[in-house]
C-alpha cells in the first residue's frame, strides 16, 4: 500500500506540473457525478489555482431522470398488482405527484434492488405479480438490464417487464460541446462509462470541437492527473483524447457487453432532465425483446412535464449555473427535503456541495 508521504509527494508534483503547464484561465467539465463527489471529498477543489475552473455536468445517472419518467414510475408503481423495482437513489426523487418513497407510504410496491438481475427472481417469487424493472443509467449500468432480459426470455418469465431510461454519454457531450452559450475548454471523461464503450465514441469532442479530453479513474490522484493533461492539451494548443485510466479502459472497450447492448436495445431520442430532447441519446428494447417493454405493456407515452417550482438542475447538469447559484439551495432544499434530484442522489452535485463545500482546507497540505 503506498504510503501517505508518496501520496502527498505525488500530488504536489502533479501540482507542479499543473502550474507549469497552465497559460490563463481554463474551464472543465468533470463529467461523472463520482468524480464530482471524489473532487470534493478529497479537496482537490481547495488546491487548484485560482485560474482552474470546475463545472459539474450530467454524469449522475439518477439526476439526469426525466420529470416524465419519475412521473411514470410513481404511476406505475401505484397501479394495482404491479411492482415497481429500481436502483436506492431514485426511491426520494420527488415527481409532480411525489416520489416512490411517498407512493410506497401509501400502499405502492416499490422493490429497491441492488442490481437488474434481482428482478428476476422478484418476478420468480410473485408469480401473481407484475414486476417492472425501471433500468437508469449509462452505458455502465444498462449491460446488467440487457443481461436481465437475455434471462427472462432464456426462463420464459412472462410476469417482468423493463422501462427502459437508459441514456447514452456521447450525444450529450456533443450537445454541450456544441452548445456556444456554454464555456467548457475540457472534459474530464468518466472512468466506468469508458470501460464499456472505450475512448473512440469521445474522438468527435478534439476533431470537431477542439476540446481537451481526459479519461480518469476516481482516486485523487487520478482526478489531478487528468487536469493536469487537459491543461497540458488546452496550453500545448493540441486536444485530444487522452485515457489516463489504462488499467481499465481500452481504446475498444468491452466489446462484448457492446455486442450485448447492440442485441438488447435501439437508441432513441429521449429527454433529459432539463436539458431537453438529445438526439440518440437513450436505450429502448429492441423489436426482437418488445415483448418486455413496459412502454407497450401498460401503454405508457412520456408527456413533457415541467419540473418542480424553482429547481434548476437542468441548468446544472448543463453546466451553467454551480449549485450555489441555485436560490432554493440549502433553503427549501437540502438533502433532508429536495426538491430535485441533484440534492438526492449520492452522486448529485448539489447534494455533493451541500455535504462537502464548506470543508475548505486541503488534506492534501497543498
Ligand atoms: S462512470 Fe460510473 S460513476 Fe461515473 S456517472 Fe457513469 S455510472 Fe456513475
Ligand atoms: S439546489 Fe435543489 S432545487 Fe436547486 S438545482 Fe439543486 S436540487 Fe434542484
Amino acid at each position: 500500500m503506498p504510503q501517505v508521504g508518496d501520496l502527498r509527494a505525488k500530488m504536489s508534483s502533479l501540482l507542479e506540473a499543473l502550474n507549469k503547464w497552465l497559460c490563463g484561465p481554463i474551464t472543465v467539465m468533470e463529467v461523472c457525478g463520482t468524480h464530482t463527489v471524489s473532487i470534493f471529498r478529497s479537496g482537490i477543489r481547495t488546491m487548484l489555482p485560482k485560474d482552474v475552473r470546475l463545472l459539474s455536468g450530467p454524469g449522475c445517472p439518477v439526476c439526469v431522470t426525466d420529470q416524465a419518467e419519475v412521473d411514470a414510475m410513481v404511476s406505475l408503481a401505484k397501479k394495482p398488482g404491479v411492482v415497481l423495482a429500481t436502483y436506492g437513489d431514485m426511491v426520494r426523487v420527488p415527481g409532480s405527484c411525489g416520489s416512490l418513497a411517498e407512493a410506497r407510504s401509501c400502499g405502492a410496491e416499490v422493490a429497491v434492488v441492488g442490481s437488474a438481475i434481482q428482478a428476476l427472481a422478484l418476478a420468480e417469487s410473485m408469480q401473481d405479480k407484475e414486476v417492472v424493472f425501471a433500468g437508469i443509467g449509462f452505458e455502465t449500468t444498462a449491460p446488467a438490464t440487457a443481461v436481465l432480459l437475455r434471462e427472462a426470455r432464456r426462463k420464459n418469465v412472462k410476469n417482468l417487464s423493463v422501462l427502459s431510461l437508459h441514456k447514452l454519454v456521447p450525444p450529450v457531450l456533443r450537445l454541450l460541446a456544441s452548445d456556444p452559450t456554454l464555456v467548457i475548454d475540457g472534459f474530464l471523461l468518466p472512468g466506468h462509462v469508458s470501460t464499456i464503450i472505450g475512448t473512440a465514441p469521445y474522438a468527435f469532442l478534439a476533431e470537431e470541437y477542439g476540446k481537451a479530453c481526459a479519461v480518469a479513474g476516481f482516486e485523487p490522484l487520478d482526478i489531478m492527473a487528468g487536469i493536469v493533461e487537459i491543461a497540458r492539451q488546452i496550453c500545448g494548443g493540441r486536444p485530444a483524447v487522452r485515457c489516463l485510466y489504462g488499467r481499465v479502459v481500452r481504446h475498444e472497450g468491452n466489446v462484448k457487453a457492446q455486442e450485448l447492448l447492440g442485441e438488447v436495445f435501439r437508441p432513441a431520442s429521449v429527454r433529459w432532465r432539463g436539458i431537453g430532447v438529445v438526439e440518440a441519446s437513450g436505450l429502448v428494447l429492441a423489436d426482437d425483446y418488445s415483448d418486455f417493454d413496459a412502454y407497450s405493456r401498460f401503454g405508457i407515452t412520456l408527456e413533457e412535464v415541467n419540473p418542480p417550482a424553482g429547481c434548476r438542475c437542468g441548468d446544472v447538469l448543463a453546466g451553467r449555473i454551480a449549485p450555489l447559484e441555485c436560490p432554493l439551495f440549502g433553503g427549501s432544499c437540502t438533502p433532508q427535503f429536495p426538491v430535485g434530484p441533484c440534492m438526492v442522489s449520492s452522486e448529485g452535485s448539489c447534494s455533493a456541495y451541500y455535504k462537502y463545500s464548506s470543508k475548505g482546507v486541503s488534506p492534501w497540505g497543498a
